[in-house]
C-alpha cells in the first residue's frame, strides 16, 4: 500500500506522544493509535497469552492484565521476543488496514507508533519525534507509571535512544517545557505537515 498521507508520530516511552496526539486530534487530524490497537489484539489473544505466560497474566474478567505481563517481559528479553512474535504480526495487519482506509481521504493523518524506528516495518517517510532528554523522560515515566528507577531504566534501555530518534526525525516536537509549549510545538509541526502534504 501507499503511505502518501501518513505521518508517524513517535518518540520514547513517556516523552509525550499521547499528549501530542491529543493536540493533533484537536487540530482535526485522524489518529491511529498503535497502543490502542495493541491492547485490543492482546485481549483478543488472552487465551494464547495465558498458555504461554501463565494464567496469572489474566485478570478475573479474562482480559490480559498488562502489569504482571509487562513486568515479566521487560525483565526477560526472550519472553519479550516471544510475546512480540504472537502480537506484532496481528498489530501490523490491523494498522495497515486502518491506514489504508485513511489514505482514501487524501489528507494527512497521524499514526502514533512508539516503536516506529525499532520495528522499522512501515515505510512512512514523514516522522514527527516527540523529544525530551532522558533525565526528564525518566522522571515523567516514573511519575506516570509508579515505576522504580531500576524499572524505568529497564524500559528505556529496551528502546532506541531518544537522541538517536531525534537525529532521524523529519520534525522534532520538543516537550521539555510545559503543556502550552508542547501545544505550540504541535501547531508549528502541523503547519509544516500542511505545507508539505496538502
Ligand atoms: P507517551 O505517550 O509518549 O508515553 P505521555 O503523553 O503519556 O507519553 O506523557 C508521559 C507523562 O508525562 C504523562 O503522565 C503526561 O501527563 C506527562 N506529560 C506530558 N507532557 C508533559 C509536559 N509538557 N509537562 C509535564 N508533564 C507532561
Amino acid at each position: 500500500m501507499e503511505w502518501r498521507y501518513a505521518v508517524a508520530l513517535t518518540g520514547g516511552i513517556a516523552t509525550g506522544k499521547s499528549t501530542a496526539a491529543e493536540t493533533f486530534g484537536a487540530l482535526g487530524y485522524a489518529i491511529i493509535d498503535a497502543d490502542t490497537v495493541a491492547h485490543r489484539v492482546l485481549d483478543e489473544q488472552a487465551a494464547l497469552i495465558a498458555e504461554h505466560f501463565g494464567s496469572e497474566m489474566l485478570s478475573p474478567d479474562g482480559r490480559v492484565d498488562r502489569k504482571p505481563l509487562g513486568a515479566m517481559v521487560f525483565a526477560d528479553p526472550e519472553k519479550l521476543r516471544e510475546l512480540e512474535g504472537i502480537v506484532h504480526p496481528l498489530i501490523e495487519q490491523e494498522i495497515m488496514h486502518l491506514a489504508a482506509a485513511e489514505e482514501t481521504h487524501r489528507k494527512p493523518y497521524l499514526i502514533d507508533l512508539p516503536l516506529f524506528y525499532e520495528r522499522a516495518v512501515y515505510p512512512i517517510e514523514q516522522v514527527a519525534v516527540v523529544y525530551v532528554p532522558r533525565a526528564l523522560q525518566m522522571r515523567r515515566l516514573m511519575a506516570r507509571g509508579g515505576l522504580s528507577e531500576a524499572e524505568a531504566h529497564q524500559r528505556l534501555d529496551a528502546q532506541m535512544d531518544i537522541e538517536e530518534k531525534r537525529l532521524r526525525a523529519t520534525w522534532v516536537i520538543d516537550n521539555t517545557g510545559d503543556r502550552a509549549a508542547l501545544e505550540h510545538a504541535c501547531r508549528e509541526v502541523s503547519r509544516l505537515i500542511q505545507a508539505r502534504m496538502v
